[in-house]
């Protein structure tokens, strides 16, 4: 497997309400054991905030957060689907949950568990 590009990808929920593009190489997929991302079941990627445009649906989205606040999980009001979150370890960055993404094919990206499960 040779080196990634960087390529840019739009995205939506389910309704198509939230559009979004972000770009990335995908070096790296992540599922998280935390409570929220085993119920959703999210296979996501990190994005710097630069690398992150919202299209449209900025109304449409609703804002959950728990625990410490820090880290914000969006999801359209209609669909309920999440299609991102800022990262409360890294909050200059989004998790995009790739599933959510047009004609991506997550193949051969390796996937990283990471531990959310445990963070105080
Ligand atoms: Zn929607």
């Amino acid at each position: 497997m040779g080196q990634r590009t960087v390529r840019t990808y739009t995205g939506s929920c389910h309704c198509g309400a939230v559009r979004f593009q972000i770009e990335s190489d995908f070096p790296e997929l992540t599922t998280c054991d935390c409570s929220i991302c085993r119920r959703k079941n999210a296979l996501m990627v990190k994005v710097h905030e630069s690398r992150f445009k919202l299209l449209a649906g900025e109304e449409s989205l609703t804002l959950y957060q728990f625990h410490t606040h820090t880290a914000r999980h969006y999801f359209c009001r209609t669909c309920g689907i999440y299609p991102f979150h800022r990262k409360r370890l890294a909050p200059e960055s989004y998790g995009i949950n790739v599933l959510c993404l047009d004609d991506f094919d997550p193949a051969g990206i390796p996937v990283r568990m990471t531990v959310g499960a445990g963070l105080p």
